[in-house]
């Protein structure tokens, strides 16, 4: 991947809000310039994973279970799916109705969480651990792609593993959701450096991409796909709140109840705005 070229666009890519964070100003992509350090020992310090776990449960299993409806509508037939970066399995647990599915987790004790379970997943990364031949009707990215660094090698993986009218899905964090926009506004002033955290920065597997619907299309017609379907999905609900909230673990008990009561009034408003999730189901050009 060429470091100062957008995926997206091809234009130039300029400095941003801090030394590590990257913008393109002809389609309003970012990068981040964070590398990725799935199992190593020290940064999962930061990360309290059961509350993680916890706090994230209850809005993703309801977004996958969305998700999942605007898939099998493009795909009544049903046919098999890869869930890549599958995580604990909750996509997969609610595609196995519909789809003959299997999941892929690089890392080594979510996997063997996940395979406990008894669900079909193997440990590795997309597409080294499939067979030769392999082929899908549709591969899945949950909260996974704005983690890869070279995004336009994976997509031609998966031009190249999926059948013919095979659907690609991409769920990920979006630039035009409120609180990216707000941290960012505020990146440079603020104590607890919010924008730090939601690009995940100092994480096991920090950002480094952020999309939007407009420069997500952009990125999959410059990679042989065709955008079918955009949307948005809601980024909180008040089920978990208070263990995502403390989730990164450096926050006094006080300021986490206050933190719980300010987004817990200001839901009704909060879903009124710019949702901070965004997904693209696409076709094979
Ligand atoms: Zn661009």
């Amino acid at each position: 991947m060429d470091n100062n070229i957008c995926p997206a666009c091809s234009g130039e890519l300029s400095t941003g809000v801090k030394w590590w964070h990257f913008v393109c100003s002809h389609c309003d992509y970012e990068k981040a310039d964070l590398q990725p350090v799935i199992n190593e020992v020290s940064p999962h310090t930061l990360v309290n994973e059961t509350a993680r776990e916890a706090g994230l449960r209850d809005i993703r299993v309801g977004n996958f279970k969305k998700l999942l409806g605007v898939i099998a509508s493009l795909k009544p037939a049903g046919g098999t799916l890869v869930d890549v970066g599958c995580a604990h399995g909750w996509f997969l647990e609610a595609a196995m109705g519909k789809f003959d599915s299997l999941g892929i987790e690089p890392d080594e004790a979510v996997f063997n969480a996940t395979a406990a379970r008894g669900l079909p997943v193997r440990k590795g990364y997309f597409p080294d651990v499939l067979e030769a031949g392999e082929m899908f009707d549709v591969i899945v990215f949950n909260d996974v792609i704005e983690h890869i660094p070279d995004i336009g090698e994976v997509l031609s993986e998966c031009y190249q593993r999926l059948n013919s009218g095979g659907l690609l899905v991409l769920n990920l964090p979006s630039s035009d959701g409120v609180f990216y926009k707000v941290s960012r506004l505020f990146c440079r002033a603020d104590k607890f450096d919010y924008f730090e955290r939601l690009w995940q920065k100092d994480f096991p597997s920090p950002h480094v991409h952020y999309f939007n619907a407009r420069n997500l299309s952009g990125l999959l017609a410059k990679n042989s796909f065709v955008a079918v379907k955009t949307g948005t999905l809601p980024t909180l609900g008040l089920a978990g709140l208070y263990s995502r909230i403390s989730f990164a673990g450096n926050l006094g008990a006080i300021s986490k109840a206050l933190i719980y009561c300010a987004v817990a009034v200001s839901l009704p408003v909060l879903r009124l705005l710019p949702s901070d999730i965004v997904y693209v189901v696409a076709r094979k050009a």
